[in-house]
């Protein structure tokens, strides 16, 4: 999606990827190797002017040979401060962004002492490498402590009260080379076991200056350039910090079609130094994922202001393999078009 918003602009790109059939290669030269493969990291900086990533797992040794080359935008220690859920939730505290309670757990006594301190429910997570509600594990009594242990143990993790939050937000911010900055409308994002299920931009949310605080203060500490998402939970009317990703996001792919820019332009416009397109929205939308297996196209293709993205990947249960943006000149058409796409696609949602 990268690549497509760029090629308007007159950019090329070349894919590092370790995925045999990664799904930009029609897009581009796909360099297929490991992420620390140096010699894939030479030809690729050789090949590139400026470098980025769309995956918040690159490792951080790949980012710095990269870095040291030429440049990576954003800086290698987004990336670091992303990866390990612990490091994360204390630099949202350094900046006083409010988090939910949360303690590490790295044995089992560990774990009943953070239990402790958070309460239960909670909500049992790996520090790194987890995403669409991978390596979690919810604590509901001391009955679940030793089977959560020794489902996610032998890895550093982290204990969190669960939350029980009235919706869940994302802000998509976006930083310019010069430090200019601007905001997507907050998106009220539904997730079913752990994967974001719709995202809907909302025009006006009482909480937008918030989470812009929020976003801002986070951007000029990581010197950021490029698009940030920050995911809260919103709790008696106020946000409580979820997770950052350093990147372009899945509840900003309705920018596609719903915003003046969308996130995957005005990312490439901050990490080649261009000023930023305008975040306003062009109506009103909602994003579906389509998780496991896409519909057929005849039967999306019929459904009207449906925007299909398919992403050319071999279905697979719990797979992201594409997502459609429904579009409305307003909120009102928009709520009223919401019910038949639902039982239109009743069978794949
Ligand atoms: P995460 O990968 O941490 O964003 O978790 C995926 C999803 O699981 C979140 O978007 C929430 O829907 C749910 N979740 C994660 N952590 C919590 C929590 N502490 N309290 C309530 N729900 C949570």
């Amino acid at each position: 999606m990268l690549a497509l918003a760029g090629y308007p602009l007159g950019l090329e790109f070349v894919f590092l990827d370790p995925a045999a059939e990664a799904c930009a290669s029609p897009l581009g030269a796909h360099l297929h190797a490991d992420y620390v493969d140096q010699a894939a990291l030479t030809t690729f900086v050789q090949q590139i002017d400026v470098a980025t990533y769309e995956f918040e797992n690159v490792p951080v040794l790949a980012a710095d040979f990269v870095a040291a080359r030429i440049p990576l935008r954003p800086a290698p220690k987004a990336l670091t401060a992303g990866q390990d859920r612990l490091g994360e939730k204390q630099l949202f505290q350094q900046l006083g962004i409010p988090v939910p309670r949360y303690a590490p757990a790295n044995s089992l006594a560990e774990l009943q002492q953070a239990a402790e301190h958070t309460g239960l429910p909670a909500v049992l997570k790996t520090r790194r490498m987890g995403y669409d509600g991978k390596g979690q594990a919810r604590l509901r009594g001391a009955a679940d402590f030793d089977e959560a242990w020794r489902a996610l143990g032998a890895q550093a993790l982290i204990l969190e009260a669960f939350v029980p939050f009235e919706r869940e937000v994302s802000c998509l911010g976006v930083r310019a080379l010069d430090g200019s900055v601007a905001f997507y409308p907050l998106v009220e994002n539904v997730h079913r076991d752990g994967i974001l299920r719709t995202s809907r931009p909302r025009a006006n949310d009482p909480l937008q200056a918030e989470a812009e605080r929020h976003l801002r203060r986070l951007m000029e500490h990581l010197d950021y350039v490029g698009v940030l998402a920050f995911e809260f939970f919103v709790v008696d009317g106020q946000l409580l910090a979820n997770e950052i990703a350093p990147r372009v996001h899945n509840s900003g792919h309705w920018t596609i079609e719903g915003a003046e820019t969308s996130q995957f332009e005005n990312h490439l416009r901050a990490i080649t130094g261009l000023p930023l397109g305008s975040t306003r929205l062009r109506g009103a939308s909602l994003m579906l994922n389509f998780i496991g297996e896409l519909p057929p196209l005849r039967h999306l293709a019929a459904i009207e202001n449906l925007h299909v993205h398919q992403y050319g990947k071999t279905p697979k249960p719990l797979r992201k393999v594409g997502h459609a943006t429904l579009t409305a000149p307003s909120t009102v058409a928009l709520d009223a078009a919401i019910p038949p796409l639902q039982a239109a696609l009743a069978a794949y949602l």
